[in-house]
């Protein structure tokens, strides 16, 4: 068995990596950027080197320098992960020349799956059903046309070296094959280096359904059964299951087969998958990816095995733990891929600091990730927050627990999609499963958006504003300790009056309720509070540090405060509250006033205000243009900008003062 092992990679795949090894009693060194010098994968890990600077094209995608981190540091073998330098020909090279075992297959096979067109001519010799299409190499207009017209509309044209659903287009009539071939060399060539194209008969009710592979060295192979990962967006995976929902098992066997010979075809080693479209009882090869998967935890839920050990004892010489006969489907699995985006303003990457964050626990449900609270995401990497991995003995089960699951993942200081998959997941369609890979394009936004905010009610607006007191305490303590008086009457923030009881005033905006609702806060003389709200009102206080009791009973409400908004979590759906007068409240910071900064290097392309102007809370002041998105910068609060530095087409650094602002 490899004793030491270095993984090639950072977020949730290293970590995952990092956590079989480590129970293998396999020594870890991670390798990072500048950006993740404390990332978690370094902290889990035995040992880390650094590797160079934030962009993965000076740090993860080097492969130079991390061959050369494995040697100083006596690792055997090095685990690529997914992404990055996972499916590199010359990398698992690289490492075998420095006499290094690479965890994956061999470098020629990776060669021969890296062409998906290279690939489905090989597919076609070892019997494997295509998808009816054209893979030559003549790339003309007139090939081109011939082979289109011939196939019969809709055609896909793909990128010959494709991925993440880039390069590729749907032609309806032959009228417009001509410019749809023009734009996607264009967008191949720039994406990938190669305007290789090839053409596909379209299926526009077809399921994707993937079939895990793994291969010996000593000529074993099986198949770990199905996934169906049909759930996409924009030819994108959002949602993965094992097994197929619906699946026969004389076409799983079918499927199986067929995937295990397309492994054999090319001398496969390791873990890899072979993707097929499904249409009825019919399947079609579209491609094989030569690494582990993003999806693969569904696969070892309804399986019982961990393919990362498998990885590893295959790369160390050693036979598959199981035979075939000896595998079989424990149940259904659902995984969801929690992002830093905003599903409401065109799944816009979102970046900054998760504030907040708790992941849900329990029977069934398993967390892959990369990140803890206080953990930034940034621009440099993918912004997935987690996988979020159920099983259920059914996929019924499975379904609830996801939605269990999702609803107790509490994430505050960025957008993310978790009401998306909740909508999603909640829906008919889903539910009854075996949705196609177009319904989820198809599926409109509901009205006003996906985000969803249930109304406050007393127990919320009482958690909310016992929050915000708190907040003042904290903030009147800081002010009192560094006056000099400590002691000082001034400084209490408990309701305290020269003349009689009094109480604080906290004015919140609820947008999906009442609008403006007002809560006194009088503190009561045995410590907590008195939420009076209108005519009714609660007992309000902190147990535990974190809990609230709620006329005396323990409530599983979670309020956070940040920059001017409460988000309070409940059973029944989380609310956001806005602070009316944020400026007064805010312990963190945030919005109060002084410079917003760039959250990321960009170009800043319009400029919508000037030094002096007076603003809204949310009024867009400048646009920056940062990872091919548009990122708007907008007040934090009601008040004025004091100067704006930058002007339109100026570049800036992250952390760059673009708007000196006041509050008030
Ligand atoms: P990538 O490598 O970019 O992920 P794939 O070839 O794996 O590209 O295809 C990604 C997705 O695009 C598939 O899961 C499917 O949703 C869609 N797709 C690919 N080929 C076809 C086709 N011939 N007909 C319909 N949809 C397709």
């Amino acid at each position: 068995m490899i004793r030491s092992l270095l993984i090639a990679n950072r977020g949730e795949i290293a970590c995952r990596v990092i956590r079989t090894a480590k129970r293998l009693g396999v020594r870890t060194v991670a390798v990072h950027s500048d950006a993740d010098a404390n990332a978690m994968h370094v902290t889990l890990a035995d040992e880390a080197v650094r590797i160079g600077a934030a962009p993965a094209g000076e740090s993860y995608l080097v492969k130079e320098r991390i061959v050369a981190a494995a040697l100083a540091t006596g690792a055997e073998a090095i685990h690529p992960g997914y992404g990055f330098l996972s499916e590199n020909a010359g990398f698992a090279d690289a490492i075998a020349e420095a006499g290094l075992v690479f965890v994956g297959p061999p470098a020629d096979a990776i060669r021969a799956m890296g062409s998906k067109s290279a690939a489905k001519a090989l597919m076609q010799k070892a019997g494997v059903p295509l998808v009816p299409g054209y893979h030559g190499a003549k790339q003309d207009m007139a090939t081109l046309q011939a082979a289109a017209d011939r196939i019969g509309y809709p055609v896909l044209v793909k990128a010959s070296a494709g991925g993440g659903g880039k390069g590729m287009r749907v032609v309806s009539k032959a009228a417009d094959l001509a410019a749809a071939v023009e734009g996607a060399k264009r967008e191949a060539k720039s994406s990938f280096g190669d305007p290789h194209l090839m053409l596909e008969k379209y299926l526009p009710k077809a399921r994707h359904v993937e079939v895990q592979v793994f291969c010996d060295t000593l000529d074993g192979a099986v198949y770990l059964f199905e996934r169906d990962c049909s759930v996409q967006r924009r030819h994108q995976k959002v949602f993965e299951e094992a097994p197929a929902p619906g699946m026969k098992p004389d076409l799983r066997a079918r499927m199986g087969e067929a995937a295990v010979a397309a492994a054999k075809a090319v001398g496969y080693v390791g873990a890899g998958t072979v993707e097929f479209l499904l249409a009825g009882k019919e399947f079609y090869f579209i491609e094989m990816n030569t690494r582990l998967q993003v999806e693969h935890p569904v696969t070892e839920a309804i399986t019982g095995t961990d393919l990362v050990e498998w990885q590893l004892r295959v790369a160390s010489g050693e036979p598959l733990p199981m035979r075939q006969d000896e595998l079989s489907i424990d149940g259904h699995a659902i995984e969801v891929r929690l992002y830093a985006e905003d599903p409401d303003k065109g799944f816009l990457p979102q970046t900054g600091t998760l504030r907040h964050l708790v992941f849900p626990e329990g029977p069934g449900v398993r967390i892959d990730t990369g990140v803890r609270q206080g953990d930034a995401v940034g621009v440099h990497y993918d912004p997935m927050i987690a996988k979020i991995i159920v099983r259920g003995a059914d996929r019924a089960e499975a379904c609830d627990r996801l939605s269990d699951a999702l609803k107790a993942t509490q994430v505050v200081g960025l957008e993310t999609n978790l009401d998306l998959l909740l909508g999603v997941l909640d829906g008919g369609p889903f539910r009854k499963g075996g949705v196609d890979t177009g319904w989820l394009d198809r599926v409109k936004a509901p009205k006003g958006g996906w985000r969803r905010l249930r109304p406050a009610d007393d127990e919320t607006l009482a958690a909310a504003a016992l929050a915000v007191v708190e907040a003042r305490g904290r903030a009147a303590c800081g002010r009192a300790a560094r006056s000099g008086d400590r002691f000082s009457p001034w400084f209490h923030t408990d309701g305290w009056r020269l003349n009689g009881a009094g109480y604080q005033e906290v004015k919140f905006h609820d947008p999906a309720g009442d609008g403006d609702r007002v809560v006194h806060m009088h503190a009561k003389a045995g410590g907590g509070w008195r939420a009076d709200i209108g005519d009714g009102g609660c007992d309000v206080s902190r147990t535990d540090g974190t809990g609230v009791l709620i006329d005396g009973r323990r409530r599983p409400v979670h309020a956070v405060l940040l920059g001017g908004n409460v988000t309070v979590f409940t059973p029944d759906g989380r609310l956001k509250l806005d602070l009316i007068d944020p400026a007064a409240e805010t312990d963190d910071g945030d919005g109060s006033g002084g410079g917003l900064t760039a959250p990321m290097p960009g170009r800043v392309t319009a400029v919508f205000v000037k030094s002096g102007d007076k603003v809204k809370r949310g009024q867009p002041l400048l646009i920056l243009e940062a990872m091919k998105m548009e990122h708007t910068i907008a007040a934090p609060a009601e008040g004025h900008v004091v100067e704006i530095r930058p002007a339109v087409g100026d570049q800036v650094e992250e952390g760059t003062t673009l708007v000196s602002f006041e509050a008030g």
